[in-house]
């Protein structure tokens, strides 16, 4: 029996903690790197965690 003194973080569900993708946009720099973009999950803002709701719901039954 573990106990956890802090609640795991909830993954997102939209990107399954996979919050962030680097997307090329097609060709190359001058020292031949190729240029992407970062973009975020929208739910999550790129941390792939859900914010836990008020604390009050945690242990509240009716
Ligand atoms: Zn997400």
């Amino acid at each position: 029996m573990a106990h956890r003194p802090t609640p795991a973080p909830r993954i997102c569900p939209n990107c399954d903690g996979f919050a962030s993708a680097a997307i090329t946009t097609g060709g190359r720099d001058a020292h031949g790197h190729l240029r992407t973009i970062t973009a975020d999950c929208r739910s999550c803002h790129g941390t792939g965690t859900v914010r836990r709701p008020a604390r009050a719901q945690d242990g509240a039954r009716a």
